[in-house]
C-alpha cells in the first residue's frame, strides 16, 4: 500500500483536484442519502392516509412534494457525480502526465550501466503498464467508489442510531472482505509480476524486431519470432486461469458471506417492524440504506482487483524511480527540473575555466571494468594537447571505444583519473564536460524527423543559416538540396531513408553545429565504402580544423595525418608516437601498415 501512497505524495501538486473530487463525492453521497429518508417519509404519509384515516388531499400534496424532492436529489446526484467524474478524468490524466514525465526524466539520467542490462521496448512496455494501472485505479476510485465509501460510512452512523446490531453486522463485513483478499494477495501479486514480466519481455522483443525488420526478413525468421512472442503471451494464459479461478472462488465465498450477513440484517429490520419498534417508513428507509451500503461492498472485489494491479504497477514504477544516479547526474537533474524552470542547454553552473597550458585530455593510470573483476583497460596513461590530433589504434575489442565512453563520463574509472582541460573530469558538471566534446560515432545515430532537426539536435535554436553552413562544412549541402523538401526532408526512423554516407555527413554536420572544442571520431568512416568515406572525410577535415581530436579509425589513410598514434593491445597501451616513428618500430601500427600494403585482408580484419 505504501507505494500507492507514495504515488499520491509524488503527485501532491494535484491536491486541488484531489480536493475537488472528494468534495464532489461527499456532495453526491449526501444528495443520494436524502432519497431513502424522503421515500421513508412518503411511506409513512401513505400508510397514515391509507390505514389511519389521515386527510387524503394533504397526504397527496405531501407525497407529490416528496417525489419532487427525490427528483431534485437525483438531479443533484447526477450533475455533481458527473462533475466529479470530470475532475477525476482530468486528475488521472494529469497524474499520468506527471508520472510519465518524471519517469522519463529519471530514465534519461540513469547511468549507462543500467541501460547495458535493459531492452528498450521492455522499458517502454513496463512504463505504460505500470502507469496505466495506477491511473485506472485512481479513475475508478474517483468516479464512483469514493462516494460509495462515504455513503457507507454515513449509513453505518445512521443505522447505529436506529439499531446498533445493524451497524455491528455491517462492520463485520469490511474486515472479513479485506482479510479474505489478503489471504491470496501475496500469491496473486507474485503471479501478476510473473505475467507482466513475460508480457514486457515479449513487447521488448517486438519493438526490437520491428526496428530490425530487414534482418528478420533476410533470415526468414518471421515464424521463429512469432512463435517466441506467442509462447510468452500464451504462458500468461495459464497464470491468468489460475489467478482468475482463485479470484472468482474467493468472490463466491465473499458474496455468500455478505448475503449471510444481510440475511441477519433483513431479519432484524422485518422482525422489529412487526414488533412495532420501526414504522413502515423507517423499515423502507433502513432497507434502502442497507442496500446502499451493500453496493460498495459488492464492488469492492473489483476495486481490490484494480488496487492490486495498481500496487504491482506502482512497485515497478518505483523500482526505476529509486535507481541510484551518481551525484553529478543528480546535480544535473536538480538543475533542470521537470517543471521546465530552466530550458535545455542553459548553463547552470559557473563555467569551469581551463587551466592554462594543461593538456585538453589526460588519462592517468586508468583501470576500468564493465563487469566486476574483468578489467578491459589497464593503466591507461596518455595526454592530448590543445590542437593535437591523436589516433587510437588496435585490435577490435582492445578498449578504444571504452576510452571514449570514459572520456564522455558515461562510466567512471575503477582506478586512476581523467582530466579535461586540466580539471578532474569527475569534478566537471556533466553538461559542461559533454558540451565540450563533439562525437561522431560509427553508426550515425540519427533520429526520425527532418534533416534540419537532426543537424540542429545539439542546438535546436540554431538559425537556418547556421544549419546550412554546418551542412556545407560536412559536405552534405549538395545531396540535401537534391531532396524535394531539402532541409525539411523527413528521414525515417534512425535516418533509414538515407544512405550510410549521407547519414554520416548529417552526423558530421550535427557535430560542426555543436561547435565543441574537443572532437571524438569513433570509427566515423569505418562502415562506409571508399567513395562515401572520401565524401565524409572532407566533412571531417573541416570539422577537425582548429579542434583537438581523438580519432579511432581502422583505415590507415585516416590516421596517417595525425600528430600522434596510441596503439592498444588487450586494454594496455602498447606504443605512443608519431606515425613516422611507429611505422618503423615493429609494433601494431607497423604491422597494420605491412598488412595493408600486402593486402592481407583476412588478418587486417582483426583491426
Ligand atoms: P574497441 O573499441 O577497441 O573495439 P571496446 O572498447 O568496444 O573495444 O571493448 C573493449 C572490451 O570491453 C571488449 O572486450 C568488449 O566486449 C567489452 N565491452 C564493451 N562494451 C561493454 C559493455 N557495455 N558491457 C560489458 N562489456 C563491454
Amino acid at each position: 500500500m505504501s507505494s500507492l501512497l507514495r504515488i499520491v505524495r509524488f503527485t501532491r501538486s494535484l491536491a486541488p483536484l484531489y480536493t475537488a473530487v472528494i468534495a464532489c463525492s461527499v456532495l453526491t453521497a449526501a444528495a443520494g442519502l436524502a432519497v431513502p429518508f424522503l421515500i421513508g417519509y412518503a411511506t409513512d404519509t401513505v400508510s397514515g392516509a391509507v390505514t389511519e384515516g389521515d386527510d387524503v388531499s394533504t397526504a397527496v400534496r405531501t407525497v407529490v412534494l416528496i417525489a419532487a424532492a427525490v427528483l431534485l436529489a437525483e438531479l443533484i446526484t447526477t450533475v455533481v457525480s458527473n462533475v466529479g467524474g470530470w475532475f477525476g478524468d482530468v486528475m488521472s490524466n494529469r497524474m499520468r502526465t506527471i508520472l510519465s514525465v518524471r519517469y522519463y526524466d529519471k530514465l534519461l539520467h540513469l547511468p549507462q550501466r543500467w541501460f547495458d542490462g535493459e531492452i528498450t521496448g521492455t522499458i517502454v512496455a513496463r512504463l505504460n503498464r505500470s502507469i496505466t494501472e495506477v491511473t485506472n485505479f485512481v479513475k475508478m476510485m474517483s468516479n464512483s467508489f469514493a462516494s460509495m465509501l462515504i455513503t457507507t460510512f454515513a449509513v453505518l452512523v445512521i443505522s447505529a442510531w436506529y439499531a446498533w446490531p445493524l451497524t455491528a453486522l455491517l462492520l463485520v463485513v469490511f474486515p472479513v472482505y479485506v482479510w479474505l483478499t489478503s489471504l491470496t494477495s501475496v500469491k496473486w501479486q507474485r503471479l501478476e509480476a510473473e505475467k507482466n514480466e513475460q508480457v514486457d519481455i515479449a513487447s521488448g522483443r517486438f519493438a526490437e524486431v520491428v526496428g530490425q525488420i530487414r534482418v528478420v526478413k533476410s533470415f526468414v525468421r518471421e515464424r521463429g519470432e512469432l512463435s517466441d512472442f506467442a509462447r510468452r503471451f500464451g504462458s500468461t494464459d495459464d497464470t491468468t486461469r489460475e489467478q482468475s479461478a482463485h479470484w472468482h472462488r474467493m468472490d463466491v465465498i465473499r458474496r455468500a458471506f455478505l448475503n449471510l450477513v444481510f440475511f441477519g440484517i433483513y431479519v432484524i429490520i422485518f422482525v422489529r417492524t412487526v414488533q412495532g419498534q420501526f414504522s413502515l417508513g423507517e423499515m423502507v428507509l433502513l432497507i434502502q440504506l442497507m442496500s446502499m451500503a451493500k453496493a460498495p461492498v459488492e464492488s469492492m472485489s473489483f476495486v481490490i482487483d484494480s488496487a492490486q494491479r495498481a500496487l504491482a504497477g506502482s512497485r515497478d514504477y518505483f523500482r526505476v524511480m529509486e535507481t541510484e544516479v551518481d551525484p553529478r547526474t543528480a546535480a544535473l537533474m536538480a538543475a533542470h527540473p521537470t517543471d521546465g524552470a530552466t530550458t535545455d542547454g542553459e548553463a547552470i553552473d559557473a563555467p569551469v575555466e581551463p587551466v592554462p597550458g594543461a593538456p585538453v585530455i589526460s588519462f592517468r593510470e586508468v583501470d576500468f571494468a564493465y563487469e566486476a573483476d574483468e578489467d578491459v583497460l589497464h593503466g591507461i596513461d596518455f595526454r592530448v594537447d590543445r590542437g593535437e590530433k591523436v589516433a587510437l589504434v588496435g585490435e577490435s575489442g582492445g578498449g578504444k571505444s571504452t576510452i571514449v565512453n570514459l572520456l564522455l563520463g558515461l562510466y567512471e574509472p575503477r582506478q586512476g583519473s581523467i582530466e579535461v582541460v586540466g580539471r578532474p573530469s569527475a569534478d566537471l558538471p556533466l553538461d559542461q564536460l559533454r558540451s565540450r566534446i563533439g562525437v561522431v560515432f560509427q553508426d550515425a545515430s540519427l533520429f526520425s524527423g527532418t534533416i534540419r532537426e537532426n543537424i540542429a539536435y545539439g542546438r535546436p535554436e540554431a538559425s537556418d543559416e547556421d544549419v546550412v553552413l554546418a551542412a556545407r562544412g560536412a559536405n552534405a549541402e549538395a545531396f540535401v538540396q537534391r531532396f524535394p523538401d531539402g532541409y525539411e526532408q523527413v528521414i525515417g526512423e534512425r535516418g533509414l531513408k538515407l544512405s550510410g554516407g549521407q547519414r554520416q555527413r548529417i552526423a558530421v554536420a550535427r557535430a560542426i553545429l555543436k561547435d565543441a572544442p574537443v572532437l571524438v571520431l569513433d570509427e566515423a568512416t569505418s562502415a562506409l565504402d571508399t567513395k562515401a568515406e572520401i565524401q565524409v572525410q572532407k566533412g571531417l577535415d573541416e570539422l577537425m580544423t582548429g579542434r583537438t581530436s581523438l580519432i579511432i579509425a581502422h583505415r590507415l589513410s585516416t590516421i596517417a595525418e595525425v600528430d600522434r598514434i596510441i596503439t592498444l593491445r588487450d586494454g594496455n597501451i602498447d606504443e605512443i608516437g608519431s606515425p613516422a616513428e611507429l611505422a618503423t618500430s615493429g609494433g601494431i601500427y607497423a604491422q597494420l601498415l605491412a598488412l595493408q600494403s600486402s593486402g592481407d585482408t583476412r588478418r587486417l580484419a582483426k583491426y
